[in-house]
């Protein structure tokens, strides 16, 4: 087996635990009641970068090959190193799902008895959940030996990012006020003590 291969496989595993860390919260979050909705047209547009540049892209490529002209050649380092970046970012996705629990959507929302979060990775950054965006965007362009399939994901990501973070803050500070403007303080945004 090539070890451009192996890089497939490897991200295709990660991509199942993904949904399979995700699909309890997501039926969960059914029966919390949400109070205050503000789905939006780039809400919906970010949803869907990300989807494309993450998920839909890159297994298209790795089911098919394609495009081929953009490929590189795959390396054993890379590989290694990508691996090591996409469990990382599997296990801050699922620490911060468990510490955000009934106060988890997937789109801008204030749910029912909504509690501002602070803990776990929450007390060092704000959106440890889009860090977790980031380092899969990350993993998988180390993962898979393609420029284009790597740009989308890196892309993806940042549409996804910079259409909502702003709104999610403002949302934020008008639901919890002062609490929320001294976390601010206290965090950075997505990267501990840089960004
Ligand atoms: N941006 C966070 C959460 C993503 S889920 C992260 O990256 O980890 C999006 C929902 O989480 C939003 O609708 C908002 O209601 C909620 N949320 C975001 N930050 C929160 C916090 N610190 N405490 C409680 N809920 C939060």
């Amino acid at each position: 087996m090539s070890i451009a291969a192996v890089g497939e496989i490897i991200w295709a595993i990660g991509i199942v635990a993904w949904y399979v860390i995700r699909y309890p919260f997501e039926r969960r979050a059914k029966r919390v009641r949400v109070v205050s909705d503000r789905r939006s047209p780039s809400e919906t547009i970010g949803l869907a970068c990300a989807l494309f540049g993450l998920a839909i892209l890159p297994g298209f490529y790795v089911a098919t090959g394609i495009p081929k002209i953009a490929d590189y050649p795959a390396s054993v380092w890379a590989v290694a190193l990508g691996t090591i970046i996409f469990a990382t970012a599997l296990w801050v996705f699922r620490i911060s799902h468990k510490v955000l629990g009934r106060n988890w959507s997937i789109s801008l929302q204030i749910r029912e008895q909504h509690r501002l979060v602070s803990d776990g990775p929450y007390a060092l950054v704000r959106h440890p959940m889009y860090t977790s965006f980031l380092l899969m965007a990350l993993g998988q362009a180390f993962l898979l030996p393609n420029l284009l399939v790597d740009l989308a994901g890196l892309v993806g990501f940042a549409v996804l990012f910079f259409l909502r973070v702003n709104k999610e803050e403002r949302m934020m500070l008008e639901n919890f006020g002062p609490q929320y403007r001294d976390y601010m303080k206290r965090t950075k945004r997505i990267i501990p003590y840089l960004y």
